[in-house]
């Protein structure tokens, strides 16, 4: 179920007692709209102990502070909250699904960064509203997406989006014009002080994970995911 899953412990005061529970979903589960969705969606809260908030994403930069799961999804490309019982959830397929988190302000984070998520700068806007709430030392990680050896796309792309977010210029490992939406992201982290941990795997090479690129319209959604404990 879980790829990848760390408690992490970031308030050097073990007093507080403050956890934050980090975790990317496999190819196991599949979390798009659809007929698997409330069985994995409950299986997954089973697993973590706490529901999880999704969004309707839309490849845009708006971010919203969420208390729960709601019904009607908000839409969004972040989400922030600083309650506790309640998960963040950002569901991908070759993007970049981005966790955040400050342990010791109780606070955290996730984005939903593409193509047009990196252009339109969705981390910094996540990270400003976490800010908002109190977060102050912020840690993030980066979760396995399309790499920049794998995301083929035209060379005037290429140029649009290295002009706004210029580390995100690439060739395939074919040498044809790619994007590195990671080393995007990670530029952008970096610019706003926050402290990048890179979470292995391309998702169009490692069949962990569902890949939009390589399986198309059939290609199911995993998550990255956060909650504080
Ligand atoms: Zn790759």
């Amino acid at each position: 179920m879980f790829a990848f899953r760390e408690t992490a412990a970031l308030d050097p005061d073990p007093r507080s007692g403050s956890r934050v529970e980090v975790a990317f979903t496999d190819a196991s589960l599949d979390l798009r709209e659809g007929d698997r969705l409330a069985a994995d969606l409950a299986a997954l809260a089973a697993a973590a102990g706490v529901p999880f908030a999704r969004l309707n994403q839309v490849h845009g930069a708006d971010v919203v502070e969420v208390s729960g799961p709601r019904a009607e999804l908000p839409t969004a490309d972040g989400q922030v909250t600083a309650a506790r019982g309640v998960g963040l959830m950002v569901r991908v397929a070759d993007c970049v699904p981005v966790v955040l988190a400050d342990a010791a302000a109780g606070v955290v984070g996730v984005a939903h960064a593409g193509r047009r998520g990196v252009e339109l700068d969705v981390v910094t806007r996540t990270v400003e509203r976490m800010r908002d709430l109190g977060a102050a030392d912020v840690t993030a990680w980066i979760g396995p997406h399309i790499c920049g050896r794998c995301y083929e796309v035209p060379a005037t792309m290429r140029e649009e989006v290295a002009a706004a977010v210029p580390t995100t210029y690439a060739d395939t490992s074919w040498g044809t014009p790619a994007l590195d939406l990671g080393a995007g992201v990670t530029a952008q982290l970096a610019a706003s002080g926050v402290v990048v941990t890179e979470v292995l795997g391309c998702t169009l090479e490692d069949p962990r994970f569902h890949s939009h690129r390589r399986d198309g319209a059939a290609a199911g959604r995993f998550a990255g995911l956060v909650w504080l404990s």
